[in-house]
């Protein structure tokens, strides 16, 4: 799941106003950012496995600390009360801890059976839509379209850059996706590792169009 993750956090920002957009692609991505030096440090692990899914060809052999549900939770707090250090706006703190949340739900009807529920034993979750790709375009799409609706309804433009910073992400957005889902197989997990650390560069450019937009 990529575009849909995308898509709670810009709606997101029409029940949380206050909270830029950057900080809302922070929490709807942490997992994903965590995953990636997880890997790199050896703590987590995934493997490169051709049909595994119709759209993805990774198997995600242990994830406990980015991807069982009790650690999501348990960052989703930490997400919110940090947030809350900085800001005191503790409708905002609860928000952005859900949306840390989320990231695991909308995981859940994608991923094949390997979402655990806590490190360790645990047994594993998961819809397995990825093996359908129509049903995959539709709900990252759905997602998507949703979340950009709620987000041009709240905010606007304070100039061109707000503008097109904004379309320039969800242009690009689109277009990684569609790399990713018709695109070539990863060569090896250590280059999955370290393009996953691009996705930092979400972050910035959410900051970045966040200061050109205003509240409608
Ligand atoms: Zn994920």
């Amino acid at each position: 799941m990529l575009l849909g993750h995308f898509g709670v956090g810009f709606g997101a920002k029409s029940v949380a106003p206050k909270v830029s957009i950057g900080t809302l692609i922070l929490a709807v991505l942490f997992v994903d950012l965590l995953w990636p030096t997880l890997l790199i440090l050896g703590i987590e692990h995934v493997k490169i496995a051709p049909g595994i899914t119709t759209v993805t060809p990774l198997d995600f052999v242990s994830y406990p600390f980015s991807h069982s549900l009790l650690m999501v939770c348990i960052w989703g707090i930490l997400f919110g009360v940090g947030y809350w250090l900085f800001r005191k706006n503790t409708k905002a703190a609860i928000i952005l801890g859900l949306c840390v949340v989320s990231h695991w739900v909308l995981d859940l009807i994608v991923h094949r059976p390997d979402l655990p529920l806590f490190p360790g034993a645990s047994p594993e979750l998961g819809f397995g839509l990825w093996n359908s790709l129509i049903g995959t375009l539709f709900v990252e799409f759905l997602f998507f379209g949703i979340g950009i609706a709620l987000y041009l309804n709240t905010t606007k433009a304070k100039n061109r850059v707000g503008k097109y910073t904004f379309w320039g992400l969800a242009t690009f957005l689109t277009i990684i996706y569609f790399g990713n889902v018709f695109g070539p197989t990863p060569s090896d997990t250590e280059s999955i590792a370290w393009v996953g650390h691009l996705q930092w560069l979400f972050v910035g450019w959410g900051y970045w169009i966040d200061r050109n937009r205003t509240m409608k």
